[in-house]
């Protein structure tokens, strides 16, 4: 004979647990509309879920709230510093151009190095800006199709200066010494945020004219493949050992090699931030003649 009461209280027990579950799903339901309300307090376990679920959906919209203020702050004091320190550092470049000029023979060299320092500030502030901006996600990259030769263009004339200083020739090339499947691959198309990406590109050719030596070459050369397009910046400096590369593209890591030269370890680290953040990465190799050889791919379709 079958046991009426332990089935009666099997039912039961059944139909709470589902009744239990039917609220849950309600419950979740409404949370993620943003909708929910708690029901009228009483002393049953499902009241008292529902009271700590409150209490847990409240913790979450003040702390999500507590990061927008956050952001919202970092967002005004990385525009300040933006802002505030430009008039400054424009001013020291100014006069320190004119006290040049004005100088004694004697003192032009002490000019000439307030003179850097100041560009350096100037650089660093701006490497430390984007790098703040990128990372709390206040502005974002836009890719679009572009021409890869929109790329190149705008950097390599913002370096041809210190480049001439150096004596240093920059060159579209290929490996049989030709330019003209650079060219020809600088007509295809990549999928970028142009203005972060010669910026990228600006930072490799700004590192390979400091690193080389006098009367040396940069040379550019474009591949374009079926899904990447490959930007590569070969030099004829010093190169990077072998144990460093890894470490080159750390925050503020500069190369034991490397401490002769001005520099803030910050350039590296932005470049390989924008290309993760529109798809794609940066290597680096030997270079053919004794240098480096910094490889950009950037995807051709978004
Ligand atoms: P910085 O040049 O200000 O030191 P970067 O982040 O641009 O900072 O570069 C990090 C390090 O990578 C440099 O300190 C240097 O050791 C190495 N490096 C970068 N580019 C080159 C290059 N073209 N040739 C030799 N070493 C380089």
């Amino acid at each position: 004979m079958s046991d009426p009461y332990g089935i009666r209280g099997w039912i039961c027990l059944e139909m709470r647990g589902s009744k239990i579950v039917s609220r849950l799903d309600e419950m979740l339901t409404s949370a993620m509309e943003g909708s929910f309300v708690e029901s009228d307090y009483n002393e049953t376990e499902l009241s008292r879920l529902e009271s700590k679920f409150r209490q847990y959906l409240t913790e979450k919209e003040l702390s999500a709230e507590r990061v927008r203020t956050e952001r919202e702050a970092i967002k005004e004091l990385v525009t300040d510093i933006s802002h505030q320190t430009k008039t400054p550092i424009a001013n020291i470049s100014l006069y320190t151009q004119l006290l040049e000029e004005k100088t004694t023979q004697e003192l032009k060299p002490y000019v000439q190095q307030i003179r850097q320092q100041a560009q350096k500030l100037e650089f660093l502030i701006h490497a430390l800006t984007q790098i703040s901006r990128l990372e709390s996600g206040m502005i974002s990259l836009q890719p679009r199709p572009c021409q890869v030769r929109e790329l190149i263009e705008k950097p390599v004339s913002e370096i041809r200066e210190r480049a001439k200083e150096k004596q240093i020739t920059i060159a579209l090339l290929d490996e049989d010494g030709q330019g003209a499947a650079t060219v020809k691959a600088c007509d295809s198309k990549a999928c970028c945020d142009v203005r972060w990406t010669q910026e990228a590109i600006g930072n490799l050719l700004d590192n390979a004219v400091k690193y080389s030596p006098r009367k040396s070459r940069v040379t550019i050369r474009v591949d374009a493949f079926e899904m990447f397009v490959r930007i590569s910046v070969e030099d004829e400096g010093p190169g990077i050992l072998e144990e460093e590369r890894a470490r080159i593209f750390e925050r503020f890591y500069r190369g034991k090699d490397a401490l002769w030269q001005e520099g803030n370890g910050v350039g590296l680290y932005l470049t390989r931030m924008i290309l993760q953040k529109e798809r794609g990465y940066i290597r680096v190799l030997d270079g053919g003649r004794g240098g480096s050889c910094f490889q950009v791919y950037l995807p051709v379709k978004a």
